[in-house]
């Protein structure tokens, strides 16, 4: 009531009330005055509302409050854990892939400390940023030279637009990708400066194609990997060494934009068919890019291996200073490289662990989270059943898009309650618990359940259904 608008108490009262005083020691003074302005102003615009009369100690409730959820959003940040009960591994949503802990541990370092980035400590002079995991790509991939920046799309980016700058890239019609996130080769091709020249046909290209279509404005010869689909039946495409081949004759270098590069494919997890890294080198490739933080199982990067001169007429164009990578991503990859070197990468790489899970191993984990759930939520009226079923997981990030991974999980089914109000409440908890559905049942996979998280899902479907089940006797008792 425009009435009660009078009974609102000013800055200054507020601030002398305990409860502001209680932000005030955690917090700066201009933070805490600036919300609680905005409080304010919340109350007077629910006043005016209003068709009931306020008193002031109400009105100075309603503002203590509304500047505790103010002060508490936006001290929290955004960016919060999530847990990951999808069963995709590598889900580009949710940050794609978990660290390991010697990345994180060397990261944690080099970030709480100076360390070396461009410094050369032999011979104390200024040196380079893009030494540090030059030696361990090349010893993995048997490649020449290595460089790496922001992420893949800034590697395409940057190999086309030094490679081919004002000429011709030839590309197969069927390779035309678009990647999550509006990652396009014709748009990004655009942006490098080089000009598009497409052969064949959505489902077939021949050698042939490529060859006639090259002339005295062709640059480069370019292969993409259509990682997030597959053209199933009447189809042709040309292997990579095919087209190698057929550069060299005509003196122009290849490019393949591999996506989800893999250095090694875990034994047990039966995925053979995508090519590796080090396939793409053999077949003679003259510059290849990927993601660091793809099947790599590393931090957000684009990696980019191949022969010397192409790579130090990269790091010569001005493009790479703003495409470079900044000391965390170099100390995380540096770690996760060296896993691949030297250490075990099946037992110590998130992802790549995921992978390389068993079924029986699969299965105990099932079995216990049913045990753990059961004795968490066990009881809940709302709870119809669990049970341990049988899932199918992916790869994810646009690897192995028809792949699926026989896995296992739990099945949770609800008694009168809609699935998508469940799921909606897991969503905002904090972690946030993300799962899957099938028709009306929930399904949680083990396999992208990292430590911890079993524990915490449990009392988060605990906590979503007894606040459901509360709501639902406060709607049969008014
Ligand atoms: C994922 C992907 C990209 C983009 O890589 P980012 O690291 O996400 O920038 C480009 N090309 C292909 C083929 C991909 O699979």
């Amino acid at each position: 009531m425009v009435n009660s608008l009078k009974n609102i108490p000013s800055v200054d009262e507020l601030l002398s009330d305990h409860r502001v005083q209680d932000h005030l020691q955690k917090y700066q003074r201009t933070f805490v005055v600036q919300l609680l302005r905005e409080a304010i102003d919340a109350a007077r615009t629910r006043l005016r509302l209003s068709d009931s009369e306020v008193d002031r100690s109400q009105i100075s409730a309603w503002i203590c409050q509304d500047l505790q959820q103010r002060i508490e959003t936006l001290t929290q940040g955004t960016l919060k854990r999530v847990i990951n009960g999808t069963g995709v591994v590598l889900h580009t949503n949710l940050g794609r892939a978990p660290l390991s802990k010697t990345a994180l541990n060397y990261l944690h370092e080099m970030g709480t400390f100076y360390n070396n980035l461009e410094l050369d400590l032999e011979k104390g002079e200024r040196g380079s940023r893009y030494v540090h995991v030059e030696e361990l790509l090349c010893r993995l991939t048997k490649a020449e030279a290595a460089l790496v920046v922001n992420n893949n799309a800034a590697a395409v980016l940057l190999g086309l637009n030094t490679l081919a700058q004002g000429k011709e890239v030839i590309v197969s019609r069927g390779q035309l990708v678009e990647i999550g996130g509006a990652f396009r080769i014709p748009e990004v091709m655009k942006l490098s400066g080089a000009l598009l020249k497409e052969v064949g046909t959505t489902n077939k290209t021949y050698l042939r194609d490529y060859a006639e279509a090259i002339g005295e404005d062709t640059g480069l010869l370019f292969a993409a990997h259509t990682s997030n689909y597959k053209i199933e039946g009447f189809t042709a495409e040309v292997a990579l060494s095919d087209l190698v081949k057929l550069g060299r004759d005509a003196n122009l270098p290849v490019m393949k934009d591999l996506g989800s590069g893999i250095l090694f494919i875990p034994p047990s997890c039966g995925l053979g068919d995508e090519p590796t890294v080090q396939q793409c080198v053999e077949a003679g490739a003259d510059v290849i890019t990927f993601s660091g933080d793809k099947l790599l199982g590393g931090p957000q990067a684009g990696i980019i291996v191949g022969r010397k001169e192409y790579i130090e007429a990269m790091k010569k164009n001005q493009l790479t200073r703003a495409l470079r990578v900044d000391k965390l991503t170099i100390a995380a990859l540096e770690a996760t490289l060296i896993e691949y070197l030297a250490g075990f990468p099946e037992k110590n790489l998130p992802v790549i662990h995921m992978l390389s899970l068993s079924s029986d191993e699969l299965r105990q984990r099932a079995e216990r989270l049913v045990e753990i759930l059961n004795a968490a939520i066990g009881k809940q009226a709302l709870l119809q059943s669990i049970s341990m079923v049988e899932v199918e997981d992916m790869v994810g990030g646009g690897a192995y898009p028809t792949y699926r991974l026989p896995g296992y999980g739990v099945e949770i089914k609800f008694q009168d309650l809609k699935l998508e109000t469940v799921a909606a409440c897991l969503r905002r908890q904090d972690p946030a618990v993300l799962t899957r559905r099938q028709e009306d049942r929930m399904l949680i996979s083990v396999r992208t359940l990292l430590e911890g998280d079993a524990a915490i899902l449990a009392k988060k479907i605990y906590q979503v259904l007894h606040d459901l089940e509360a709501k639902a006797q406060k709607g049969v008792q008014h």
